[in-house]
């Protein structure tokens, strides 16, 4: 089976017009067979817990993250983390957070604060951690050493940093995933990386509903398109799709604490 490790469902349903049983349909017919739903607040939150029970008699793995996003760390900064500590038993992580330098829709400032926030959330339930770090990767890899978390679980979701910096990642035992941007032709670093990636710490997913991959570039992403993902990177590695298909199964199951049926 494939899997899709980072996915807004919610956003494809009230943004995009999507209905949950066509995405659960087109999911079923690539072959994939898990999803993890980010969410970036508490009312995406519960929509996410209504998408679950729809997802419930499909055969369809389905596990919500929440957290709140770098993006809007100003909006919710002094926000009360209540509806995630609550629900921490229908959480599997806590994300996405991080550090965005690069839209910087947020004060700097605020946007570490919120990071180190949702870093002290996640020690005190336990969970493993769901990275957004775009220009802010290198001051991300500080400020998580410098709270403990060499050799625990942290997913770098839709990577697009230095070379430099993935390997300083996988040297601290975490985690990469690799979106849609991985199949672009321009993507020369990220396929580096990709190549140089040890597969036991290698995640695909879609961001859906953006970053669709080639040959859907510039449409709507769904989670069933996550295997176009797998697919390049298997192909680019010379690694079978089924094999590929069994590392990330097991990466996912042990990064989430999951069994998968
Ligand atoms: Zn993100």
């Amino acid at each position: 089976m494939f899997i899709d490790s980072h996915a807004h469902i919610h956003m494809l349903v009230k943004e995009k017009g999507c209905q949950i049983s066509e995405i659960i349909d087109e999911m079923k017919e690539n072959n994939v067979y898990a999803v993890a739903n980010i969410c970036g607040n508490e009312n995406e939150f519960l929509f996410s817990q209504q998408i679950q029970n729809v997802f419930l008699d499909s055969g369809i793995s389905f596990f919500s993250v929440a957290g709140f996003h770098p993006h809007e760390a100003e909006k919710f900064i002094d926000s009360p983390t209540r509806w995630i500590s609550d629900n921490s038993d229908a959480i599997t992580a806590v994300g996405e957070i991080g550090l965005d330098f690069y839209y910087d829709f947020s004060p700097r400032e605020t946007q570490r604060k919120m990071l180190r926030k949702m870093i002290d959330l996640s020690l005190e339930l336990q969970k493993p951690l769901i990275i957004h770090g775009r220009s802010g990767e290198d001051e991300i890899v500080e400020m998580l050493l410098e709270c403990g978390f060499k050799d625990k679980k942290v997913l770098f979701h839709c990577y697009t940093g230095s070379f430099e910096t993935a390997m300083k990642i996988f040297k601290n035992g975490w985690y990469l995933s690799f979106s849609g941007i991985v199949t672009f032709n321009r993507s020369i670093e990220l396929q580096k990386i990709l190549e140089n990636s040890p597969v036991d710490r290698v995640f695909f997913e879609t961001d859906s509903p953006f970053l669709a991959p080639v040959p859907f570039r510039g449409k709507t992403n769904t989670p069933a398109k996550v295997r176009y993902v797998y697919e390049f990177a298997s192909r680019f590695l010379n690694i079978e799709t089924s094999d590929m298909q069994k590392r990330v199964k097991d990466n996912f199951e042990r990064f989430f604490n999951i069994t998968i049926s």
